[in-house]
């Protein structure tokens, strides 16, 4: 058999992700036989001599090149530890990705990879709407650093998106693409395939430094890891809050950025030292979590969809924002069937009454909590004009359209009828508003 010893085949067989979730990376022999991998409480590691000390702190400080099949050996639990590099291991299997690093939260890992790339002088042009911290970070931090930061419009499509990285390519010296898609919380869609295009025809322009291209980084925290694939289509990173979906029972904060083991190297070498790494604890609780990703991601989704088309027939809801409604002569249409494998579990609507609708049905909700977040077990619903993107002046909110009326629900795994009436009874008296 051409994969005997390959974990990731069963003779020609390419395992599943799912199936690899509980063991894979982790050998019970170096944990007194544990079957499941302990928590490495620990600070620091002991070397087995001096000569080991020394070959190890070689290859993590770059001293000399590794030699084949030698890994970083355990030094110190900033540096690397054994359930973050197994964590790190098990997520790669999902994107096909060389390598990953994780993170103590979505924005530690999104800062710690902006930081490893961009210098004073160059820019970045991202889509909006972003994560509110994601907008916080490259509009206010970043230009304190001298980085130029720029946007364009989610809702204005390729020919947006076209004109916007022609634009901000023209004097050489943009250095990032970043995309959040779908957006939060119009579930606008942003072509990932289209960006990287545009990024490899801008970092082909002539007296450009071949070392230093424009480089794709997407915010997958929406869909991925399941049902979209950033690498695949071409980005170079990949960037999770892993507080969402993947940890998904909302007790536990944390990030990762995926992609090839080259740019992963750069952006662990930055987590090495500004600190931003995750701890065990919460590596534990991830690996816990990936366990039943695809059990809970399949059933949110498929709940998430149950929900969204009930929605549209009820009376006081005037529209529904869920992906799994594009049609054939839709904008987001093509774009939803080359790079969406689900429509996900994120549904926004508009309620009739305006805020004042909305504040109606949010403050009678009985078993789905109103909190902001996303992606865990129980349902969540919230207001984003008031809420998680409440520092964007309302005009502008307008423009990305988010209206007053619009509440976002993340959908979580209970049993679908229970949503409904919970929905169903919130909303009583709407239409009168
Ligand atoms: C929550 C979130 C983040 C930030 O993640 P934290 O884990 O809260 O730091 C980034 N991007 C998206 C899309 C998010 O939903």
């Amino acid at each position: 058999m051409a994969h005997r010893d390959d974990p990731l085949y069963i003779g020609d067989r390419k395992v599943a992700p799912e199936s690899l979730m509980m063991s894979y990376g982790y050998l019970p022999a170096l944990s007194e036989g544990a079957l499941k991998c302990p928590i490495f409480q620990t600070s620091t590691f002991v070397f087995n001599s001096a000569e080991e000390g020394k070959a190890f702190f070689e290859v993590a400080y770059g001293l000399r090149e590794r030699e084949a099949g030698e890994s970083l050996g355990l030094i110190y639990s900033r540096l690397n530890n054994p359930d973050l590099e197994i964590l790190e291991d098990r997520l790669c299997l999902w994107d096909e990705a060389q390598a990953a690093a994780v993170f103590e939260s979505g924005m530690g890992a999104i800062a710690t990879t902006v930081l490893s790339f961009l210098r004073p002088g160059d820019r970045l042009l991202f889509s909006e709407p972003v994560y509110g911290g994601t907008q916080y970070l490259f509009r206010n931090i970043l230009p304190q650093f001298g980085i130029e930061t720029t946007s364009f419009r989610a809702s204005e499509g390729l020919l947006g998106m076209e004109r916007a990285v022609r634009h901000a390519a023209a004097d050489g010296r943009l250095r990032m693409v970043h995309l959040e898609t779908p957006a939060n919380p119009t579930n606008h869609l942003v072509d990932i395939e289209g960006a990287v295009r545009l990024a490899r025809e801008a970092s082909g322009v002539a007296d450009r430094d071949p070392d230093r291209p424009v480089l794709v980084s997407v915010d997958n925290t929406f869909l991925g890891p399941l049902f979209q694939h950033p690498l695949k289509l071409g980005a170079d990173l990949v960037l999770y809050s892993l507080t969402k979906y993947v940890g998904g029972h909302s007790d536990v904060i944390a990030g990762a950025c995926l992609g090839s083991a080259e740019l992963i190297g750069k952006v662990k070498e930055s987590r090495t030292f500004f600190g931003s790494m995750a701890g065990p604890w919460s590596g534990w609780l991830l690996m816990r979590s990936l366990e039943t990703l695809k059990l809970r991601m399949t059933q949110q989704a498929a709940n998430a969809r149950i929900i969204a088309d009930w929605l549209l027939e009820q009376p006081g809801v005037i529209r529904v924002y869920y992906p799994g409604h594009l049609k054939e002569g839709d904008r987001d249409w093509e774009i939803y069937r080359r790079q969406c494998h689900a429509p996900g579990g994120m549904v926004s609507f508009d309620v009739a009454g305006g805020e004042a609708g909305a504040f109606h049905l949010l403050n009678r909700l009985q078993l789905i909590k109103l909190a902001v977040s996303l992606g865990g077990t129980e349902s969540l619903a919230q207001h984003p004009a008031t809420m998680t993107h409440s520092d964007i002046p309302p005009e502008e909110q307008r423009q990305m359209g988010i209206t007053e009326s619009m509440v976002r629900l993340s959908v979580g795994v209970e049993e679908v009828e229970d949503l409904k009436a919970d929905l169903a009874q919130a909303m009583e008296g709407l239409e009168g508003l």
